[in-house]
């Protein structure tokens, strides 16, 4: 519930409206874990709201994966912990994980550091998910493994945030936080819910959107909807291209079927970027399929043909079990990407993160490998 909503419910019950917005700040911007704490309310209209069964909670850690280069992957508990719905969904944080200039995961090749004390949090990236599992079906992917279970809720995508916030101890304001909405799902497929989360994320949390970046696979009606949204509340915007063109992209990913590489770009530029913005291209290198130099120079004439300012991400394919790619190896993974960077087009490589753990791009999977 934002600001609004809670205003509206104290007015329900009796109250003043500004008593929606007491609540919003001790829930959001203090972050408080229980009805108990906030003590800005009268004590007996915390009765009253506990009465009637109103929480304030937020989605618990159930279990964390520790990565050796500091990247930790949460299940975090959806739904009552024992009852119907009780599911998991995987979250990812990377401290440092930000050294690109972006923060929407785009990286030159770094070292990889192992420190993870508190300081470490001055600057991470958080990626959070928008579905359980996927329905998108890219074959390269291991969330497509598991099909769509469910859509998380505004609530349930914010609450992975403000989650993990916690357990680290973030101040919102000092430390410099990025998010990217690149977890499990596709996010322009639960857009109501994704916007809710980005809504509450940045009138009551107090995040910037422009730390913010939505990864979609190419839902053209979400990217036409999304182009709709008020700058101040709109996430920067990156594309999984992940092939040259049409013919290798189908085989890839079935969506492009139903939405084209051309319809996908004609919708992107409906988006009113703010000054400086540029959109992203992800692109996976998969071994002899999407990493050949003659690939490169097509990737280049497609995004200058958009006419946009745009920078591409490299990704090098990370593994699962069950999925036959394999990764390229570093020589053709340097080629591309000195042959797109010749060609004038702004090229970053991901640094591959939390791979031990499965938590890397494409990784995530609700399992509990050891
Ligand atoms: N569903 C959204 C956001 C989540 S996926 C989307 O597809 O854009 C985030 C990124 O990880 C996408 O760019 C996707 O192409 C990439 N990805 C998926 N599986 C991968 C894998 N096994 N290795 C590397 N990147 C992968
Ligand atoms: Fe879904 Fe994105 Fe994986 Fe494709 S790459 S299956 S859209 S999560």
């Amino acid at each position: 519930m934002d600001a609004s909503a809670l205003a509206a419910l104290m007015v329900e019950l009796g109250q003043p409206a500004w008593r929606g917005s007491q609540l919003a700040e001790a829930i959001y911007r203090q972050r408080v874990a229980d009805l108990s704490e906030i003590t800005t309310l009268p004590k007996p209209l915390r009765g009253k709201l506990a009465g009637e069964g109103w929480e304030v909670g937020r989605p618990q850690i159930a279990q964390v994966f520790r990565s050796v280069d500091g990247t930790e992957r949460y299940l975090i508990q959806c739904g009552s912990p024992n009852g119907a719905g009780a599911e998991t969904v995987e979250t990812v944080s990377m401290p440092e994980g930000d050294d690109g200039e972006a923060g929407d995961g785009s990286d030159l090749v770094g070292q990889v550091g192992t420190d993870s004390s508190e300081k470490t949090w001055q600057r991470a990236t958080i990626c959070v998910s928008s579905q359980i599992g996927c329905a998108v079906n890219c074959q390269f992917c291991l969330t497509a493994k598991l099909g769509l279970q469910r859509n998380l809720s505004a609530g349930e995508i914010a609450g992975q945030v403000v989650a993990v916030l916690d357990r680290h101890g973030v101040e919102v304001g000092r430390d410099r936080l990025n998010l990217v909405f690149m977890g499990m799902g596709e996010p322009f497929l639960n857009y109501t819910s994704f916007m809710g989360a980005v809504r509450l994320l940045v009138r009551e949390v107090g995040l910037s959107p422009q730390r913010m970046t939505v990864s979609t696979s190419g839902i053209v009606p979400g990217i036409e909807r999304f182009a709709q949204e008020p700058a101040e509340l709109r996430p920067k915007l990156a594309i999984s291209l992940n092939a040259p063109n049409d013919l290798i992209r189908e085989g890839l990913m079935p969506i492009n079927r139903k939405w084209d590489i051309e319809s996908v770009m004609d919708a992107v530029r409906q988006v009113k970027l703010r000054p400086r913005e540029r959109v992203t291209f992800e692109y996976v290198l998969l071994s002899g399929v999407t990493d050949q130099p003659a690939h490169a120079r097509e990737v280049a004439r497609l995004v200058r043909r958009t006419g946009l300012p745009v920078k591409v991400n490299l990704i090098a394919w990370n593994p699962g079990p069950g999925i036959a790619y394999s990764m390229p190896p570093p020589e053709a993974i340097e080629a591309f990407r000195a042959t797109l960077a010749g060609e004038g087009v702004a090229t970053y490589l991901r640094r591959p993160r939390g791979r031990d753990i499965y938590a890397a791009c494409g990784q995530l999977k609700r399992t509990v490998e050891s």
